[in-house]
């Protein structure tokens, strides 16, 4: 099964308007020849609008780093998925270790976050990982087992990237070395087959945490993993095009 390869960027908080202007004139000319992957860029929500001005002519898609799970309405401060359609998004991230962390987001509001994004026809970038204190208590495979059974319930194969990120390598520069992602990613890739049989082998699957342009050959290398998710590393056009350009696999 070919999956094309997908590394996508997670600003994060960071960029104004401008800062982004700026980056992707530097970034897009950088990837114009990178045509084997597919790339998703998730500025914050203020820079949506000036990043899809841009990228109108080019083939870099347009994720949001979240959204809310209702339609429209008295929900201040949210962003609701036609908002997003609107503003040019084709992607959005959803159950990004942080916004389980710092905004208690359970496994029941991923589920109907990733749903209506589906019904919105916005591809997902489903987080998932284990914290360092899950690993070393070998819960790790019943934690992703739980975040896939839960947050992908009644969710349909179609539009969905899974990102495997322990917690521990988020921000930290320490890497997963090549056999924990495999053997996560593989698990991962097992378990999407037990929900959507046949299906799963078209589910791509991001590694995330502390990739850089030194270790994506290595972790790209690996049978099931399709892509990285990318935080630190996707703030400069230099670096970011050339984790954009991994070797290939063979
Ligand atoms: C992330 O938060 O998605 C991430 C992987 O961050 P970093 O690359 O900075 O570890």
């Amino acid at each position: 099964m070919m999956r094309k390869p997908c590394i996508a960027a997670n600003w994060k908080m960071n960029k104004t308007a401008a800062e982004t202007r700026a980056f992707l004139n530097d970034f897009i000319p950088l990837v114009a020849d990178a045509n084997n992957v597919d790339i998703v860029i998730a500025p914050p929500f203020t820079s949506l609008c000036a990043a899809a001005e841009l990228l109108s002519d080019s083939p870099i898609h347009l994720a949001a780093q979240n959204l809310f799970y209702e339609e429209k309405g008295a929900y201040t401060g949210e962003i609701a998925p036609y908002m997003l359609t609107d503003a040019g998004c084709s992607h959005v991230i959803i159950g990004h270790s942080e916004r389980r962390h710092y905004f208690k987001e359970t496994d029941e509001v991923l589920n109907r976050k990733t749903i209506i994004a589906g019904k919105h026809e916005l591809k997902v970038i489903f987080c998932i990982g284990e914290s360092l204190e899950e690993r070393e208590a070998g819960k790790t495979f019943d934690v992703l087992n739980r975040e896939i059974c839960e947050g992908l319930k009644d969710v349909p194969a179609a539009g969905i990237t899974v990102a495997y990120e322990p917690i521990w390598a988020i921000g930290t520069g320490k890497t997963a070395t090549t056999e924990q992602a495999q053997e996560a990613h593989h698990y991962i890739r097992e378990r999407l087959a037990a929900l959507y049989g046949a299906a799963a082998g078209e589910i791509r699957i991001l590694y995330g945490g502390s990739v850089t342009a030194d270790n994506v050959d290595a972790l790209m290398s690996c049978n099931d993993v399709d892509g990285a998710l990318v935080g630190g590393a996707s703030l400069k056009p230099d670096i970011f095009s050339r984790i954009v350009k991994f070797k290939a696999k063979l």
